[in-house]
């Protein structure tokens, strides 16, 4: 799905690429660039419903919207919609990697295949779209990622040693993005949320999550939007001088 309108007509919006756009965090990501100005391309893996809702609200918003169906961990897939996204909105400005699942089991009860199902989509999918994004990124001078980790990567999580192994991965790289990639003008920071209301935190039982929420200083989840508006400002100008870091936005709960 494009839609071909432009605002103003005048000189081209920059553009920002979302991975898991159609739901949770990555959708108000997507939301929140289009309000910030951005044209957005995203993808997500099944929910064409969702998507199609966001794409519509991007292109309310007065941006241009290229939405598609893929699968993270298929890099050829990652690399044909960066490709697409290039020749129909243009170079990237911006790309956010937040498609990401879950599978937990204690190690000792890991089924190998959920233990692959994670560190594919969430490690090997980050990888997917940076090293897409970095050529075009470089031959436009420049330009900021921001990867999505998670407080479970920093400090390890009981029952999630695949999840937590993912996110760990992730700030691993994110950080040696940003030492390569600095000299061509290109900014990698990670962001790790704690519990944010998302589909992915809907089915803790009622008990854990009270539970959790009493162990926050702020005393509640975050929402998708207190993310979003951490990820905008490091794609922001206004972040020109951070790089190679890793954000909580964890309401206090690491402290
Ligand atoms: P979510 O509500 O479950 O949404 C996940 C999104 O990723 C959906 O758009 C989904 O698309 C997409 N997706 C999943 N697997 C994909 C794949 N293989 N290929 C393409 N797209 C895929 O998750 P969320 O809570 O927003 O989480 C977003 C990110 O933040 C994740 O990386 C997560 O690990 C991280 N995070 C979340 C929390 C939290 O408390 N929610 C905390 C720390 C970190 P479909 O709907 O089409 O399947």
């Amino acid at each position: 799905m494009t839609d071909g309108t432009r605002d103003g007509g005048g000189t081209a919006a920059p553009v920002a690429l979302v991975t898991g756009g159609s739901r949770g965090i990555g959708r108000a990501v997507v939301e929140r660039l289009a309000r910030d100005g951005y044209d957005i391309a995203f993808c997500y893996r099944s929910d064409d419903q969702a998507a199609a809702v966001v794409g519509k609200q991007v292109r309310e918003l007065g941006r241009r919207v290229l939405a598609r169906r893929l699968d993270v961990t298929d890099r050829a897939a990652v690399r044909d919609f960066v490709t697409a996204a290039e020749e129909e909105l243009g170079a990237p400005a911006a790309a956010v990697t937040s498609a990401g699942i879950t599978r937990d089991q204690p190690l000792v009860l890991m089924e190998d295949e959920n233990w692959d199902a994670v560190v594919r989509t969430n490690l090997d999918g980050t990888y997917n779209l940076c090293r897409a994004v970095a050529f075009p990124m470089i031959r436009r001078g420049g330009g900021a990622v921001v990867t999505l980790s998670s407080v479970a990567g920093v400090a390890g999580n009981a029952g999630q040693t695949n999840y937590a192994a993912s996110k760990a991965g992730i700030i691993g790289f994110t950080r040696s993005f940003a030492k390569e990639a600095g000299r061509h003008g290109i900014r990698a920071n990670a962001v790790a949320p704690g519990f944010i209301d998302t589909d992915m935190t809907a089915g803790l039982p009622e008990r854990t999550a009270k539970e959790m929420r009493s162990r926050i200083p702020l005393k509640r989840f975050g929402t998708a939007e207190d993310v979003a508006a951490l990820v905008s400002f490091l794609i922001s100008p206004q972040a020109s001088y951070v790089t190679g870091q890793v954000f909580q936005v964890d309401g206090g709960i690491a402290l």
